[in-house]
């Protein structure tokens, strides 16, 4: 697999493509001969499909029926490193290699050439005529801040015809120019801008300068709580990178970070960085995909995917909030992108950092064993100090029914109103109420394709399955008994929450912040700013406002309901919980004022609960080591997870069972096998949900024996089967 090896004209050569074909297929170099690891189109039926020249072709058929490849793309060819890596990440995550390629090569039209394009932005001209679908298209340019769209991507962002924006470019609403395509991003200077940093955060730096100098694979742990300046100190990182001419990669857990975060860089480094997530328009996805090849985009800002991107020089990686669940993919091939960009990183010499205020256990696991290097922030940047936390005993307060604020946490916000600060109220639950009832028969309305309760958004005026996006209109009577005007909401959710405080405090200036209340990333990003500049007075926000938004007006924390996430039978419930809490305390009095949380609980003795009180993390996370250990789970263990999904139950039930009696290849590593079991939510888009559940010693080869265990069936083609190594859901 060398990048050196070329193939001259004739020449028999394997050829992977992204299809579904879990094998190389063999073709003849074109003219002109071509390299390893070239970009290609070749001929697969009637179709022409991209693909990459893996190595030599295999032959051992009739060289006179072999199809030539049809040409060589110019895009620069997927480098050694990729390669391996991709064949790794293929056989950690069990997964063919063909869709690991299809990962790796996620930008459309690639196969273009590059040349000049039409594209459409936002004109100066008003509409004689506002109809729906022209405002469509008017929002859609303004929502992406003025990036230029072709017009078939504009047509399916704005979901119009193509007719529709022409006649607005008629009328000069829009107006079309030509643009080459794939231009290189504007050279960024690592010393365009730097802060005096304090004696700790100087020497956190010194140590990743050096060791991003070094040219080596290692990885570090950045701990330090929200407010200890880890961004600042991995930016001197990256400007190390860029010193050293190589690229460097920020990944990040949501689209609602990188607005702030982008800006943030560009103060830093005098130039915006190449961005990569779903919010990004196609044309500017393909254009950071061919330059991350040609080395002319220096740093990447994106989500989880963007570590697939085809870099020509990788020299660092930061996974910031390293924790977060996000970065596990839970659909389609099952990867926790964290791990895998240690794996990329070792296999080309890069560096990791792992930034969080509360890692992983796993991650701080392989701190604790030395595997990772631990570098630390202890305090605050400035004047800001940790906030005060104090738990609510809601066994001693009196609150109506239907509601959910203590008279104390009401007073608490009251009074920081009053002062002109701002008060956040955490809830983790969208939607109106998390459960309907018929208060005539008791019937709960339950999701109709999958086991999951249905969920009140009442600003929509719709039940919503958080599990799988089924909606459907609040009906007027019970679906069960028929009764009318029986259906009640039970339990809290962020709009129920709203109301309340609209009620309790009619005064004040109240925004809400949940990921289905906004239409597009911009208007969220509005939203962010509008509070930052001190725009409202309460905030009310579910899991996303516990990500890295600087609110420097925000001294008053409430959660209100930290026992939400205790129960359950996930293993890293406590760990989740400790996160969380201590992620959303720490909004609090980011700047100079003290800030204080305060947790409403009915278990304020409960081990998480004091532990995130008393601030004492490192015996949070020894005792949950302990149980883990104790347990032979992951990170002490190895887990895996098997789901068989089908329409019909039997099918399902009987297969898994059959599973678990013949599991000899698992037994001879000593693996066990639990289950099968209904997966918790069992039933999904109308498929029936068995899990299997393997259980392992840390240094056993696994993946060769499930793969040896599964091989024993014959799987009914209705049946999917999903391996999901290191599952971090149990659902
Ligand atoms: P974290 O990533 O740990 O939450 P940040 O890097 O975002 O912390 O820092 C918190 C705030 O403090 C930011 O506004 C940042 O610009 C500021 N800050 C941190 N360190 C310094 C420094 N040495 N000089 C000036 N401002 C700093």
């Amino acid at each position: 697999m060398s990048d050196q090896q070329f193939f001259h004209e004739g020449a028999l050569v394997a050829v992977l493509t992204a299809q579904p074909i879990d094998r190389f297929l063999d073709y003849k170099a074109p003219c002109g001969g071509c390299m390893a690891g070239a970009f290609v189109e070749v001929p697969l039926g009637p179709r022409k499909v991209i693909g990459v020249v893996w190595g030599a072709g295999k032959g051992g058929f009739d060289l006179k029926k072999a199809r030539s490849i049809i040409r060589v793309l110019d895009v620069a060819p997927m480098r050694g490193e990729l390669q391996g890596f991709l064949k790794r990440a293929a056989a950690y995550t069990m997964t063919p290699l063909s869709l690991m390629l299809r990962l790796a090569t996620r930008a459309p039209g690639l196969g273009d050439s590059p040349m000049m394009r039409k594209v459409y932005r936002l004109g100066a001209g008003e509409p004689d005529r506002v109809t729906d679908a022209r405002r469509r298209v008017i929002k859609a340019l303004g929502d992406y801040g003025g990036l230029a769209f072709t017009l078939g991507e504009l047509a399916e962002v704005a979901g119009v015809t193509s007719s529709v924006i022409k006649g607005l470019v008629k009328q000069g609403v829009v107006v079309e120019e030509n643009s080459p395509r794939d231009l290189p991003y504007p050279p960024l200077e690592p010393d365009f801008s730097s802060v005096d940093l304090t004696p700790d955060q100087a020497d956190v730096v010194a140590v990743m300068r050096s060791d991003v100098a070094s040219g080596t694979y290692g990885t570090s742990l950045l701990k330090g709580v929200t407010g200890s300046g880890k961004t600042e100190v991995y930016l001197e990182a990256v400007a190390e990178c860029l010193k050293q001419g190589r690229q460097a990669l920020v990944l990040l857990p949501e689209i609602a970070l990188t607005a702030e975060f982008l800006k943030r860089v560009e103060a830093r480094f005098g130039a915006k960085p190449g961005e990569w997530h779903s919010g990004v328009t196609m044309t500017e996805r393909r254009r950071l995909w061919k330059m991350a090849g040609e080395g002319a985009v220096q740093l990447v800002v994106g989500a989880r995917s963007a570590l697939f991107l085809p870099f020509r020089d990788l020299g660092l990686v930061v996974v910031d909030e390293e924790h977060d669940t996000s970065y596990k993919q839970e659909e389609g091939v099952l990867y926790n992108a964290r791990d895998m960009v240690v794996l990329r990183a070792s296999l080309c010499s890069a560096q990791v950092v792992l930034a969080s205020a509360t890692p992983s256990l796993e991650t701080w696991a392989n701190a604790e064993a030395g595997k990772y290097k631990r570098l630390e922030l202890t305090a605050r940047y400035g004047a800001a100090v940790m906030p005060e936390l104090r738990a609510i005993d809601l066994r001693n307060e009196n609150i109506p029914m239907g509601r959910w604020i203590s008279p104390t946490l009401r007073d608490a916000v009251a009074a920081r109103v009053a002062q002109g600060e701002q008060a956040m109220l955490f809830i983790n639950r969208r939607g109106y109420a998390p459960t309907t009832v018929c208060r005539a028969c008791g019937h709960q309305i339950g999701c109709d394709h999958c086991d999951a309760r249905m969920v009140e958004h009442r600003l929509q005026k719709r039940l919503m399955c958080h599990q799988d996006g089924e909606t459907k209109p609040m009906p007027e009577v019970c679906p069960s008994c028929e009764v009318a005007g029986k259906l009640a909401a039970v339990g809290p959710g962020v709009e129920r929450l709203a109301e309340e405080v609209a009620a309790l405090f009619p005064e004040a200036r109240v925004a809400v912040l949940s990921s289905d209340l906004f239409g597009s990333a911009r208007a969220l990003k509005e939203q962010i700013e509008k509070i930052a500049a001190g725009g409202c007075d309460i905030i009310i926000g579910t899991q996303m406002v516990a990500k890295g938004h600087n609110f420097p007006l925000l001294t008053l924390v409430g959660v209100v309901d930290a026992d939400l996430g205790l129960q359950g039978s996930d293993m890293r419930a406590a760990e989740r919980t400790f996160q969380l809490m201590r992620q959303v305390s720490g909004r609090a009095g980011r700047v100079e004022k003290k800030g204080l949380a305060l947790l409403q609980t009915t278990q304020p003795d409960h081990p998480v609960i004091r532990a995130i009180l008393s601030g004492d993390e490192e015996s949070f996370w020894q005792a949950e080591a302990r149980e883990r250990e104790a347990a032979g789970v992951p990170p002490y263990g190895r887990m895996a997870g098997i789901i068989l999904s089908c329409e019909d139950a039997a099918v399902v039930f009987d297969l898994a069972a059959d599973m678990a009696r013949r599991d000899g290849p698992l037994r001879a590593i000593s693996a066990q096998v639990f289950g099968p079991a209904p997966a918790p939510i069992s039933r999904v888009r109308g498929r029936h949900r068995v899990r299997l559940l393997i259980k392992a010693d840390k240094g056993v080869a696994l993946q060769g024996a499930i793969k040896a265990w599964v091989a024993q069936f014959r799987v009914p083609n209705s049946v999917r089967v999903a391996i999901d190594i290191d599952p971090q859901s149990f659902l």
